[in-house]
């Protein structure tokens, strides 16, 4: 069965003081009002990530916003898989149009943090998405396809079973336009067949495909109802703890 998660990415926001204060608001507020079965996740900074992972329980899941490629060594600067599962992390971003723009990060980059993430018991969120050009051409479809192709389907089936897929519209990431609950299901729908093809029915039903861009309380509920978006990434409400709770809320039984 395929699960239901919103996860929140806080990004490059909140020091250590205001991070610890933020999540435990969500926390409170989560444990209290959550009914169902969804998963709640909180991928904050780094240097949050030991702390929180104290905080949040079974309640709300910690994960990273990115990894480095490889096991260890001269990379100064840089922080491991490894160390990230090491603090109690469960869940690591990888793809994020933001990581894609800002660091060049290529598709066969982002193949190897999904493996070296995996190889350390990591659920990658891997991220997707065209941008508003791609759009307007026509041919993000073929883009889609590519991101995925050549950055997860080169896993075995066994590892990519554990993989979360979210599809984030440039365009909708951090600008206050959504995708239409129309046009986020056409491409969730076709991710979707996508996994059907490469690795079979039963593969493609139980992979979580998650949307993302300017998700907030008001429009989460018609995008979770579509038949093929299993949660959402939530950027900028996910700062506000009673935004992320109730978009957590938004799967109660
Ligand atoms: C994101 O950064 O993953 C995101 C979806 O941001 P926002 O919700 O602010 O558009």
């Amino acid at each position: 069965m395929r699960k239901k998660i919103v996860a929140g990415n806080w990004k490059m926001n909140t020091d250590y003081a205001e991070g610890i204060s933020l999540f435990s608001e969500i926390v409170n507020i989560v444990r209290d009002e959550k009914k169902g079965d969804q998963i709640a996740v909180i991928c904050a900074p780094f240097i949050h990530l030991n702390s929180l992972s104290k905080l949040g329980g079974d309640t709300v899941k910690i994960g990273a916003q990115n990894c480095h490629q490889n096991e260890s060594g001269a990379f100064t600067g840089e922080i491991s898989a490894k160390m990230i599962k090491s603090v109690g992390c469960e869940y690591v971003i990888i793809g994020h149009s933001e990581r894609r723009q800002y660091f060049a990060e290529s598709d066969a980059l982002l193949a190897e943090k999904t493996k070296i993430a995996l190889a350390h018991g990591l659920i990658p969120l891997f991220c997707i998405g065209e941008t508003l050009d791609e759009r307007n051409n026509g041919n993000f479809f073929e883009i889609l396809k590519g991101q995925l192709e050549n950055g997860v389907f080169g896993l075995d089936e066994a590892d990519f079973a554990k993989v979360v897929i979210a599809y984030e519209p440039v365009w909708a990431i951090g600008t206050g336009l959504t995708a239409t609950a129309e046009q986020a299901q056409e491409v969730h729908a076709f991710i979707r067949s996508e996994l059907v093809y490469r690795y079979g029915e039963e593969v493609a039903e139980d992979t979580s495909i998650l949307y993302g861009g300017s998700c907030n309380p008001k429009n989460a509920a018609e995008l979770f109802a579509q038949k093929d978006i299993d949660g959402g990434l939530i950027g900028g409400a996910s700062l506000k703890s009673r935004d992320f709770a109730d978009i957590v809320k938004t799967f109660n039984a």
